[in-house]
């Protein structure tokens, strides 16, 4: 054991980000996981490497380069066009093996939790999903990764001293997204699956589109004004709907209206719902508990209007507004216009560098 421990410290290195696509469109949380990345592999004087598995992936590079990646490995096969556990755990499982990196981070998204926790029991690592905060400790150079724990009371950090890589899922929407430069260049290396189709014992037939889904788009809306408990009813939420259409905005709320029907539980912000990072948060009559906070915290303003001065939203809000929503948020309306919306959306070539 003590041999294989000495083993692992020595070879392993590199933070390595799992890139999630499907259809050659690449989930926002792999870039948002590039700048984290960066920030990791650079206290550590590592590579950022990019994985990319898939069919006809090539191109996606250099959107990956751009966004902070030193190198891009590629899995391209026909056996990984849709997203099935056992293909894309054998791939990616072949790349760790080969490799060894340090650290590998995943989206928390309905593949990367999957795929992460498939990964991680196949090469028997330890994997802390959800991850609110992630750090390298400065002795140690172990990475740490914090997240809720006991309902959400408090924040535990936890290491993985002994296996690697240290394997981390985090929410989409966590971390901000990187900016583009898309004169950055890096090292592309493609690399091949070693199973064929007939070994895969799962096969996609279709794909059917859920009915029973408000097609909400939460964590990409720049503008989002949630409701709590304080609406006293989903007549209060038609109120709040009028506010989020003066300002372009989505609708969301806190557990509590979720869990009386008021509100579709796509909608739901926390620890049990969403985590967003939009432009502007209004929290409307929600307190503030800690399970709403890792949901809205990383938003750019937060505006919170409560009738309570002592709200624990106050501590989070950039501004607050002391008083009845009923009162508050009519004015509101009455006095706002639309607000623009801008685009992240950047596309680049793949820029290799030399030799
Ligand atoms: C394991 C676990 C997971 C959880 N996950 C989540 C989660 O994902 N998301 C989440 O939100 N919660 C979650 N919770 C619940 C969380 O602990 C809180 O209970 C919840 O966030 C409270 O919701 P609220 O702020 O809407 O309600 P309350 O705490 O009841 O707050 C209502 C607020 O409205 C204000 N108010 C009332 N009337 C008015 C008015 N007329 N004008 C202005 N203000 C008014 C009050 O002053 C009060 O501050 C979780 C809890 C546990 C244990």
């Amino acid at each position: 054991m003590a041999e294989h421990v000495t083993e692992s410290i020595i070879e392993h290195r590199d933070v390595w980000i799992f890139i999630e696509q499907e259809s050659g469109l690449i989930n926002p949380v792999g870039f948002e996981l590039l700048g984290e990345g960066r920030r990791l592999a650079d206290d550590l004087g590592d590579k950022l490497v990019a994985v990319i598995l898939g069919r006809d992936v090539d191109e996606l590079a250099g959107d990956v380069f751009a966004r902070g990646a030193d190198k891009v490995i590629i899995v391209d096969d026909p056996v990984l066009k849709d997203y099935r556990t056992y293909p894309y755990r054998a791939g990616l499982v072949k790349l760790v093996e080969k490799y060894h990196p340090r650290i590998l981070l995943m989206g928390a998204t309905t593949l990367g939790r999957d795929l992460a926790s498939a990964v991680a029991t196949e090469v028997r690592t330890g994997l802390t999903a959800d991850c609110t905060e992630l750090g390298i400790d400065p002795e140690t150079k172990l990475l740490t990764q914090t997240r809720p724990a006991f309902g959400g009371n408090v924040m535990a950090t936890i290491l993985c001293r002994l296996s690697r890589p240290q394997m981390s899922t985090v929410r989409p929407r966590v971390f901000k997204l990187p900016p583009a430069d898309c004169d950055r260049a890096g090292e592309l290396i493609n690399e091949t699956l070693a199973i064929s189709e007939d070994e895969v014992p799962t096969k996609v037939l279709e794909f059917r589109a859920h009915t029973d889904h408000s097609d909400v788009e939460i964590e990409t809306a720049d503008v989002i004004v949630a409701g709590g408990r304080g609406l006293g009813g989903a007549e209060g939420f038609g109120l709040l709907r009028e506010l989020a259409d003066a300002l372009g905005g989505e609708v969301a709320a806190s557990r509590p209206p979720v869990e009386m029907g008021w509100v579709a539980v796509d909608r739901q912000i926390g620890q049990t719902g969403k985590t967003v990072r939009p432009k502007l948060y209004v929290a409307v009559g929600i307190s503030g508990a800690v399970q709403h906070a890792v949901g809205m915290q990383g938003s750019d303003v937060i505006v919170a209007i409560n009738k309570d001065p002592e709200a624990p939203i106050f501590k989070l809000a950039t501004y607050g507004i002391v008083g009845n929503l009923f009162e508050v948020v009519p004015a509101l309306i009455e006095a706002l216009a639309g607000v623009e919306r801008t685009s992240s959306d950047v596309s680049c070539e793949v820029v290799e560098e030399d030799g």
